[in-house]
């Protein structure tokens, strides 16, 4: 067994079950955005309605990847990066947009990719910040939610809509993505650290 592996006290989501779930999502938002469903419709034929993607990095890298390569439609991916945990395991809440995106979202239809919705504070500045550049719709997806802990409502903009991965319990969690003092982003899967990893 890898090193890696024996910080690990418990497993919350396997590789096949992150795997499955984030097909479902890259057919939910392919349904929502493709120009034939008329319930939902967000897109006409043109390019320029391709929704734009965007990882809030460095978490959402992971997720972000597996899920682009699901969705059959074409869009464009960019990256915004935000600072909010500094290296501990508790929110400073106050995010500060520290990367700006490069992509003009100007009349564009913004996906906003998460890793995790905690307190909220990050999502409810990055709408903020989209909504001011003129994003035609907001809607975020995000692979694991922790609603118990929600201190800030955030509201999408236009048409956008919620998609969410899977509830978490109140634990702080580690890989696909997300990070301990920047370790563990790269097991495949969600846990949670044996407690004699913090000190
Ligand atoms: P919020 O602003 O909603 O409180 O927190 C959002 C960000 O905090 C997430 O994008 C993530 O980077 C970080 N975060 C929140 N909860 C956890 C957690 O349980 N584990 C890790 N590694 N990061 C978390
Ligand atoms: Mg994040
Ligand atoms: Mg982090």
């Amino acid at each position: 067994m890898a090193a890696m592996e024996d910080h690990i006290q418990m497993i919350l989501f396997t590789e096949q079950q992150i795997s499955q779930r984030v097909s479902e999502l890259a057919s939910q938002i392919t349904l929502n955005f493709s120009p034939t469903n008329n319930g939902g419709a967000l897109l006409s034929p043109s390019s320029s309605s391709a929704p734009v993607v965007v990882g809030v990095a460095t978490g959402a890298f992971l997720f972000l990847a597996d899920l682009v390569r699901k969705i059959k439609l074409p869009i464009s991916v960019d990256f915004v990066r935000v600072e909010s945990y500094g290296s501990g395991t508790v929110s400073s809440g106050k995010p500060k947009i520290s990367c700006d995106l490069k992509i003009d979202v100007t009349g564009k239809h913004v996906i906003l990719v998460e890793d995790i919705v905690d307190t909220g504070n990050t999502l409810s500045c990055l709408i903020g910040h989209l909504k001011s550049k003129g994003a035609s719709s907001i809607s975020v997806c995000t692979l694991l939610d922790k609603p118990s802990r929600r201190k800030v409502n955030f509201e999408l903009v236009g048409e956008g809509k919620f998609y969410r991965g899977f509830e978490c319990a109140d634990y702080f969690v580690v890989g696909y993505g997300l990070d301990f003092a920047e370790l563990y982003r790269n097991l495949p899967y969600v846990g949670v650290l044996k407690p004699e990893m913090y000190s």
